[in-house]
């Protein structure tokens, strides 16, 4: 049985993550971060039946420090989520990370606990990314707009960056852009590794990502929608058990997935 804390546990998704960890029979929810319901159980605040609405929501991770956690899940806000790592990991705690934002600290790398952090752990936004990098290789010309609920805190998205990265490592050479010049500031989006990173907010959105490649009399478009944030959990529960296997940094969930589509 794996142990588990949140911190940001009654946020958007780290309420849904504590009703994945109670409902999974091989992991327990011992603990729990809010600041805003602090002293409340996950009963009174998110409504959670059975042994893991017990639990007594604390205001700071210290308070929490012997739930005898072996892994805390972190969905908080990029300002904070760096020093819940360094708690984690000063604590002996493996770590899941899905709050984006923030500049991964090499340091993590030598952590003799695992410290998995993934800015999408939705299956189809991974596979997406697996996909782009494919397109890429054939079709360099390639632009990305993401689409987020218009409280989300980074721009671009975690997924983004990662989504351009990977296109900008994967294609040959970098397409020249003839039509860069812009008449009103930002008219082009983000310039991320020389690929156009678009960004859009607005209510009524969960977490979407389009990639459209261009290529003579031709164009592709991939594209992923999260309709819900139960499609994060799941990729988040496989990471909490991965995590006690995989000490050191982990960037990415594709790197605990099988998903095998690497040739192209
Ligand atoms: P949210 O609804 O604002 O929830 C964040 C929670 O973190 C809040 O409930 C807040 O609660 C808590 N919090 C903030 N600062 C804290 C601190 N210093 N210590 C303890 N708790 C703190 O946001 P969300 O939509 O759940 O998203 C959270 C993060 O996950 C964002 O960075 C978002 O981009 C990211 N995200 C990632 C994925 C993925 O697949 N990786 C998917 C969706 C979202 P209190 O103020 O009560 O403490």
């Amino acid at each position: 049985m794996i142990r588990v804390g949140v911190v940001g546990a009654t946020g958007r998704v780290g309420r849904e993550v504590c009703r994945a960890v109670a409902a999974d029979p091989d992991l327990a929810l011992v603990a729990a971060v809010s600041r805003s319901a602090a002293g409340a159980s996950l009963a009174d605040a998110i409504g959670l039946e059975g042994e893991a609405g017990d639990v007594v929501l604390a205001a700071r991770l210290e308070e929490i420090r012997d739930a005898g956690m072996h892994v805390l899940v972190d969905f908080t806000a990029p300002a904070y989520a760096p020093d819940h790592v360094a708690w984690a990991i000063d604590n002996d705690v493996h770590v899941v990370v899905g709050t984006t934002g923030f500049v991964v600290d090499d340091a993590w790398r030598e952590a003799s606990v695992g410290v998995i952090v993934a800015p999408n752990f939705a299956i189809g936004a991974v596979l997406l990314m697996r996909f782009a990098e494919q397109a890429a290789r054939h079709l360099p010309a390639a632009e990305v707009i993401e689409l987020h609920h218009d409280r989300k805190l980074d721009a671009p998205s975690g997924t983004a960056l990662l989504t351009a990265g990977r296109i900008a490592a994967a294609r040959r050479g970098t397409p020249e852009v003839t039509a860069d010049d812009e008449g009103r500031a930002g008219a082009r989006g983000a310039d991320v590794e020389g690929v156009r990173v678009h960004a859009v907010r607005l209510p009524g959105l969960v977490a979407h990502e389009e990639v459209i490649f261009g290529g003579q009399g031709q164009t592709l478009t991939i594209r992923h929608d999260s309709t819900d944030r139960t499609s994060f959990v799941p990729g988040v529960v496989l990471a909490i058990k991965a995590a006690p296997t995989r000490p050191g940094l982990t960037v990415g969930l594709d790197a605990i997935l099988d998903v095998d589509v690497s040739t192209g």
